[in-house]
């Protein structure tokens, strides 16, 4: 889980001109500029509800293709919008190009290295009037976007997964992660297991809400895949150095993860915590 920092200098406005510049075609270049406004409102709206985060307020609505979302603008030509002349139109992916460069790792697992994948945080089907809004396009992997969070978007509170632009800088610089580690003995294999385990003095809804993150994006069998090849290598190298001070293995490479809540950080913190009693 990584805090983004938004690109302050790509806004709605940038997108709807980058688009605008390669659409050929009316009324569509008439209606995105007819409705530049109203797309403005609508950003608010979403902008209003992030501080603080309360993003489910706004309620996803069902439409068809031709349905009108703003004035003069139907669900699919926002549609259109995003996964055409965003997306594929030079000015448009020059945009989306930068947007996914802001995020050396995935914000929503940490795993994965250069997300290749925006994600609509809350998805387009239901919200199309947050299509091109960039507060709303937020790098990730492709496992996360494509295979876990899907559509998923929170109608209540306490399922509100972290939003990497905006939420609380609590959420990632405090060890909400925790693991079980079970050191290997004679020929029974070591266990590893993650869970989430956050603060006494956070609120039922924050608690809630970092374990519905750490569930729907499958952090515990993620977390347990990398961590079960990295303990046994771990567990080598500390019978090799078995007289020097543990700290000497384990310190590293818990110093050099800033994330509180990185799989080997939280993995070694246990270690040491198992083998020093
Ligand atoms: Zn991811």
């Amino acid at each position: 889980m990584i805090k983004l920092n938004r690109l302050k200098d790509i806004t709605l406005q940038t997108i709807i001109e980058a688009c605008n510049t390669d659409i050929k075609k009316e009324p569509l270049k008439h209606n995105l500029t007819q409705d530049n406004d109203n797309l403005g409102l609508h950003a608010n709206i979403y902008k209003h509800n992030t501080f603080p985060m309360k993003l489910h307020l706004i309620k996803g609505i069902k439409r068809s293709d031709t349905d009108l979302v703003t004035n003069n603008l139907t669900k699919g030509d926002l549609n259109k919008l995003y996964t055409y002349y965003f997306s594929q139109k030079p000015s448009g992916k020059q945009i989306r190009y930068r947007i996914l460069s802001n995020a050396k790792k995935c914000p929503f697992c940490s795993l994965s290295h250069n997300p290749k994948t925006l994600d609509h945080f809350l998805p387009k089907t239901l919200f199309p009037q947050f299509s091109i809004l960039p507060e709303n396009l937020v790098p990730a992997c492709k496992e996360c976007n494509e295979e876990f969070k899907k559509t998923f978007y929170a109608d209540v509170e306490d399922e509100q997964i972290l939003h990497p632009y905006f939420d609380d800088i609590k959420f990632y610089n405090t060890q909400w992660i925790k693991a079980k580690y079970i050191p290997s003995h004679k020929d029974e294999p070591c266990i590893v297991e993650f869970y989430v385990s956050p603060p006494n003095n956070w609120s039922d809804t924050d608690k809630k809400r970092v374990q519905k993150h750490f569930d729907l994006f499958q952090i515990k069998e993620r977390y347990s895949y990398f961590a079960m090849d990295a303990v046994g290598v771990i567990e080598e190298q500390l019978k090799r150095c078995k007289n020097e001070p543990i700290e000497t293995i384990l310190n590293p490479i818990i110093e050099k993860h800033h994330n509180r809540n990185d799989w080997e950080r939280v993995l070694c913190l246990e270690i040491k915590e198992v083998l020093s009693t």
